[in-house]
């Protein structure tokens, strides 16, 4: 029998669709045969890995891992965004008491109201920013990771 036929039947063998007489066969010829048998026991192996993987179902246990992964990201990413919000409620709430005072003090210069207005507003648009990008860095880097 030509190898490529028992290669054939080796598969069939592995996959339990041969008859009594076909299983006889094959395993007749690898044992006289070393090239059939190398080819037998990489088949074997390869059945071997295939069925595990079936059986393990990674494709879901990778999901799992990697909605995790996701998860401890979007948890921080969260925490940073309640982070800055927190701190830019604090920010505005005493900067309106500091403005509050200062503007409602007659003996300020007017070019010093002025000017801590300005910086506060500086302030404020410095926290937007941060949080935005902490959001929209956290967004493309989910993003590249479900392209991957
Ligand atoms: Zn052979």
């Amino acid at each position: 029998m030509d190898h490529e036929r028992m290669n054939e039947l080796i598969s069939s063998y592995l996959d339990n669709e041969l008859d009594e007489e076909g299983r006889r066969q094959v395993e007749e010829h690898i044992e006289k045969c070393p090239e059939c048998r190398k080819e037998y026991g990489e088949m074997a192996r390869f059945e071997e890995v295939m069925r595990k993987m079936t059986l393990k179902q990674p494709s879901k246990e990778a999901w799992q891992v990697y909605s995790e992964s996701v998860y401890n990201r979007m948890e921080r990413g969260i925490g940073w965004i309640l982070l800055s919000i927190g701190a830019m409620i604090i920010l505005f709430f005493s900067g309106y008491q500091i403005v509050k005072g200062f503007i409602e003090d007659p003996t300020i210069p007017v070019i010093v109201k002025a000017g801590i207005l300005l910086g506060l507003a500086g302030v404020v648009i410095l926290l937007v920013s941060v949080v935005r990008e902490r959001v929209f860095v956290n967004r493309r880097e989910r993003y590249k990771e479900i392209q991957k």
